[in-house]
């Protein structure tokens, strides 16, 4: 199973595809972790893109790129994966097309979460009070202001790749805005 998550930020990509690297066991590899974990490492990466990260900006290709491919060569990510966060531009759909016609792959599916704006704001906000409330440190771009520009950024960048995997014959779209068990169900259904 190899998966991409497309969504705008709070769709629910990142609960949907931990739930889907379970039931398909392989892992979910998220962008956002990775650059965060780097940001928190103060790597190289991490340096470039710590304030791309706050102000809500895409991070540029390359770099973004050079972490996927590097994670996808490892063992565990040659059986399948769930993308998650990854792609966001054309360039780097394009890129992982070509990562994976390398090895003879090809995407199982790009499973699309459609929900609608006013929602994700809310989503967001919550998901930071979530954080305080566990005693953690919410993510330092989940605020109203960080969070728009995030929703301009897809908008600008990333909404294209939706007609973009459409054309391929790979997308498949769903309602996020249903419970998320029943999210759940009606991915499970649709990949089968
Ligand atoms: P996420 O956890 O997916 O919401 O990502 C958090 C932030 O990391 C984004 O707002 C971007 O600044 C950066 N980021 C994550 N994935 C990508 C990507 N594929 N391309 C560019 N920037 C990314």
């Amino acid at each position: 199973m190899r998966l991409v998550m497309l969504g705008p930020p709070g769709a629910g990509k990142g609960t949907q595809g931990q739930r889907l690297s379970e039931r398909f066991n392989v892992p979910q590899l998220s962008t956002g972790d990775m650059l965060r974990a780097a940001v928190k490492a103060a790597t190289p990466v991490g340096l470039a893109a710590k304030n791309v990260i706050d102000a809500g900006g895409l991070v540029s290709d390359d770099i973004v790129i050079g972490c996927v491919q590097e994670r996808l060569s490892q063992e565990d990510a040659k059986r399948g994966f769930i993308l998650d966060g990854f792609p966001r531009t054309i360039s780097q759909a394009a890129a992982l097309d070509e990562l994976l016609n390398s090895s003879q792959h090809r995407l199982t599916a790009v499973v699309e979460l459609l929900v609608d704006e006013e929602l994700l704001l809310d989503r967001v906000q919550k998901r930071a009070q979530e954080a305080l409330d566990r005693g953690a440190t919410p993510r330092s771009d989940d605020n109203p202001e960080t969070m728009r520009q995030r929703l301009a950024s897809y908008a600008e960048s990333t909404a294209v790749l939706s007609n973009f995997y459409y054309n391929q014959g790979r997308l498949v779209s769903i309602d996020g805005m249903r419970d998320v068990d029943q999210v759940t169900a009606d991915i499970l259904e649709a990949l089968t």
